[in-house]
């Protein structure tokens, strides 16, 4: 029987860097981050397998509020130029990957030029400059898929 599926405290306070929890399930590392399943069990990968015996064990867990400091900054400029590129230019997102040192965004988009890019890219700064609050709303999985 799979694990209860795992309370999303990141959901309820996106601020939140640490957190008791109890180990519920240990397995094999074949995953590189934190990944959800199928049964809607968040798995969390340690840098050494941790024993068997850890089930039913509290644990601590901690996040590097550095790390998550750059990869939000890029998410919300991510989506500020998603933002634009549809709304202006009808630029739909084929791919996205987010990371500390480097994001991109990929768009399929007719007409691109590079006055295009540097008319994007000055639209986008525009808005980043202008410092908005940025808030965090969270919709159903079936909400979304139906967009
Ligand atoms: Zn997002």
């Amino acid at each position: 029987m799979p694990p209860a599926p795992t309370m999303r405290l990141y959901l309820a306070d996106d601020h939140r860097l640490d957190a008791g929890a109890r180990v519920v399930a240990v397995r094999d590392r074949s995953i590189a981050f934190v990944h959800a399943d199928s049964d809607g069990v968040v798995w969390h990968v340690s840098p050494s397998s941790p024993p068997a015996s850890s089930v039913d064990r509290p644990a601590r867990l901690i996040v590097d509020g550095e790390r998550r400091r750059v990869l939000t900054r890029y998410h919300t400029g991510l989506h500020v130029l998603n933002t634009i590129a549809l709304r202006d230019y009808g630029g739909w997102i084929t791919g996205v990957q987010i990371g500390v040192d480097y994001s991109r965004i990929d768009f399929k988009l007719e007409g691109l030029s590079a006055a295009v890019g540097a008319e994007l890219e000055d639209k986008v700064n525009a808005v980043l400059e202008r410092d908005h609050d940025v808030s965090l709303r969270t919709h159903s999985t079936a909400r979304a898929r139906s967009v």
